[in-house]
């Protein structure tokens, strides 16, 4: 049995926000850069331009690569043999978000309920935390801040099995096309096929938080993910929907068991500034 202390993951997370807020995932900078010697529209070429200025700036000076910072979204893999010493997991987790988003000046975007006061907790807090037991004596945190220009574009439909892949396929796009400019496209579009409602929505998020030069391992799935992207690109929505053939960088598609009369499909949209910084302690 391994011990981590709580002050570790206290300033494993903090370090974690601040990172994923500032530094643009290197494999999205050069799918970024790589965008721009494709793409067909001038303003789509000069929003790219653009993009690649901002990242590099947010980099060397350390400020964030936008202005909405997000909520702290955290994937923790712990790993059974691991003993949590000094407190407990969850307060570490946010203990660290708001020392993060703190320290690093970064935006407070959360409120601490949803319809009457709407009034911000002042530290980014709580995080929305998603934690499994996996096999090892590690812990492996990824944080991804999301902002709500893309996760208000985010869609779930509950299809059956008569609607199909070209059932799935429309609503993808579908929810691509509605999306527009709100987003800041170019998008990293998450999307999760299978189990019920909820799995199919971590699904997607998770998918919308792989890096984008992975693929799904199955074969079909990755043929998938391209024939998406081709399909979405084909909108025309362009950089920060100014028009043009750069849509979407990548579709992400991850799956799971589901009923045998369900379908369910859920589309996670993230913007250009897909980010995300991991920590394996
Ligand atoms: S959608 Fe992304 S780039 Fe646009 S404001 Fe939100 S976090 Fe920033």
């Amino acid at each position: 049995m391994r011990e981590i202390h709580v002050s570790a993951i206290v300033d494993a997370v903090a370090g974690l926000a601040v990172s994923a807020c500032c530094h643009l995932p290197r494999v999205l900078y050069e799918s970024i850069r790589a965008a721009e010697a494709r793409e067909t529209s001038a303003a789509g070429r000069d929003v790219l331009q653009q993009l690649l200025v901002n990242a590099d700036i947010a980099r060397e000076e350390n400020m964030p690569i936008c202005q909405d910072t997000g909520l702290a979204v955290v994937f923790a893999e712990v790993g059974q043999d691991v003993h949590i010493v000094g407190g407990s997991f969850e307060d570490a987790v946010n203990r660290g978000v708001a020392k993060g988003y703190t320290e690093g000046y970064l935006r407070k975007s959360s409120v601490a309920e949803p319809l009457f006061e709407r009034r911000n907790t002042g530290d980014n807090t709580p995080a929305v935390l998603h934690t499994r037991l996996v096999p090892g004596e590690h812990l492996r945190l990824r944080l991804a801040p999301k902002g709500a220009g893309s996760e208000n574009k985010s869609a779930l439909k509950m299809l059956v099995p008569a609607d199909g892949i070209e059932g799935v396929k429309r609503f993808v796009v579908d929810t691509v096309r509605t999306a527009g400019s709100s987003p800041c496209p170019p998008m990293v579009i998450g999307v999760g096929i299978g189990g019920n409602m909820e799995l199919a929505a971590l699904c997607a998020k998770r998918a919308a938080a792989r890096d984008v030069n992975t693929c799904n391992p199955d074969p079909r799935y990755a043929a998938l993910e391209e024939e998406l992207l081709q399909l979405v690109n084909g909108l025309g929505t362009g950089p920060q929907g100014l028009g043009g053939n750069t849509t979407a960088f990548k579709v992400n598609v991850e799956f799971c068991a589901t009923h045998i009369a369900s379908l369910p499909v859920a589309v996670n949209i993230n913007c250009h500034a897909a980010r995300h910084a991991e920590i394996v302690l």
